[in-house]
């Protein structure tokens, strides 16, 4: 039909060669890790077997694997066959309530309508700042420093400003409160926190974070809190989540299936919708709704799956897990303290552990990356830089790797700075 139509002049003019460009969006969206990653001049020591404390992945070293439950109930979802379409795009009826269920302890409870599923916690991440933060309006949000980098690439893609919030290193990783505050201006639309916190392997206490929901309340600014480490802290250790502190301010909990069940590719995340006064109740659920259609929703198969995950995961499996993370960060932090130089820092939880590298030791490097880069060349052990989350003189070990291959980097590690310390006045 559409061929009988006149043809209409083009106006423009006819192209000799192709040139498909990539629109300022794609190219303004920045991963910072790799960014810095691919900058370094990383060369292993052909001798030494390459040992990567770098990659925030459970799963590459195939020591820790999910639960037999979940895997079944994955399985038992394929089989069935029920959950091979399209569902509602904020995700299953009962799988939302799965998860409100699983959310549900220390006097927070979650129905249904609260929760929306979505493809990781890094989209639920996105979901919250797009939701809440308006670029044309010129918003910002505040993100912790040293802190996850997602959140700046997240935002920034969004045409959002980010603006930071210092953690104090010498009083565990608490929020710099004054400093927090002095950040916010009339244009700030939301906070995010992170508890427990990667890269830094801190909790906050109930106190603490009740500090800060002041200053949010204070300011009626919503908070966003990432919770994807929720329950994997040491013994000796409670995870509060923020929503459990009595308070006014309205909160988008993100979280997921990706760590405390070791199944990071499975891309299962959520959002819980914490709102006492009822501050999302005309917008912001709506919002978050349109949103969630953009893909029509996450996963099917695990979403079927949820239920199960859930609530038959054994809760030996979670002290399993716990048990192996804390055995290795008291490895790892018992090696390097002896380290002159080097001043770790023994984690509460989470699966990291950061480490202090006292530069002024190091005078042959001028950076920490400097110092990285050589470590990798000479004994083919790599961390991750502080830089890559805004703290540089620092670097963040991985600590879900064989114990035997933490101890052996842990040696690798003082053998360097043994050669290269030097003692200054
Ligand atoms: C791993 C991680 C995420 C992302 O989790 P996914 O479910 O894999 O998207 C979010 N926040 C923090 C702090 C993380 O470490």
């Amino acid at each position: 039909m559409l061929d009988n139509l006149p043809k209409k002049t083009s106006i423009i003019k006819t192209k000799e060669k192709w040139k498909v460009s990539a629109s300022t969006n794609a190219k303004n969206c920045k991963n910072y890790i790799r960014e810095l990653v691919d900058n370094l001049v990383l060369e292993p020591n052909p001798e030494k077997q390459v040992i990567a404390l770098s990659l925030g992945d459970p799963t590459v070293y195939g020591n820790l694997q999910t639960a037999n439950e979940v895997v079944e109930a994955v399985l038992d979802t394929v089989r069935d066959g029920a959950c091979n379409g399209y569902v509602p795009c904020l995700g299953l009826p009962k799988a939302r309530k799965a998860v409100a269920k699983y959310l549900s302890r220390d006097n927070v409870i979650y129905e249904e309508k609260d929760i929306i599923l979505c493809s990781g916690c890094s989209h639920s991440l996105e979901l919250c700042i797009t939701v809440l933060a308006d670029p044309k309006k010129g918003h910002n949000i505040l993100i912790p420093k040293p802190g996850f980098p997602l959140y700046r690439t997240l935002a920034e893609n969004l045409g959002v400003t980010v603006k930071m919030y210092n953690l104090l290193p010498e009083a565990n990783w608490e929020i710099d409160l004054n400093h927090m505050e002095s950040q916010i201006d009339e244009d700030t639309a939301a906070i995010i926190i992170n508890n427990p916190s990667n890269p830094c392997g801190s909790i906050f206490d109930y106190n603490h974070l009740k500090d800060i929901l002041d200053v949010a309340e204070k300011y009626k600014i919503p908070i966003i809190a990432d919770e994807i480490y929720e329950r994997l802290v040491f013994p000796g250790n409670v995870f509060v989540s923020a929503t459990s502190v009595s308070s006014q301010v309205p909160m988008l909990v993100c979280g997921g299936l990706a760590k405390r069940f070791l199944v990071p590719g499975w891309r299962m995340g959520w959002i819980a919708i914490h709102d006492p006064i009822g501050a999302f109740e005309n917008e912001i659920r709506t919002g978050l709704c349109s949103l969630s259609q953009k893909i029509i929703g996450s996963n099917t198969i695990v979403q079927g799956a949820l239920p199960r995950i859930l609530e038959c995961t054994p809760q030996t499996f979670h002290d399993g897990l716990i048990d192996t993370l804390y055995e290795n960060a008291r490895i790892a932090y018992k090696y390097l303290s002896t380290v002159k130089g080097l001043e770790p820092f023994m984690p509460q939880g989470t699966m990291y552990m950061m480490v202090k590298i006292q530069m002024k030791n190091f005078p042959q490097f001028s950076t920490g990356l400097e110092l990285m880069q050589k470590m990798m060349e000479e004994q083919s052990v790599f961390c991750l830089p502080g830089d890559a989350f805004g703290i540089p003189g620092y670097m963040r070990l991985v600590i879900t790797i064989p114990k035997e291959l933490i101890e052996e980097a842990c040696k690798r590690i003082t053998e360097f700075c043994g050669k290269y310390f030097m003692e200054v006045q």
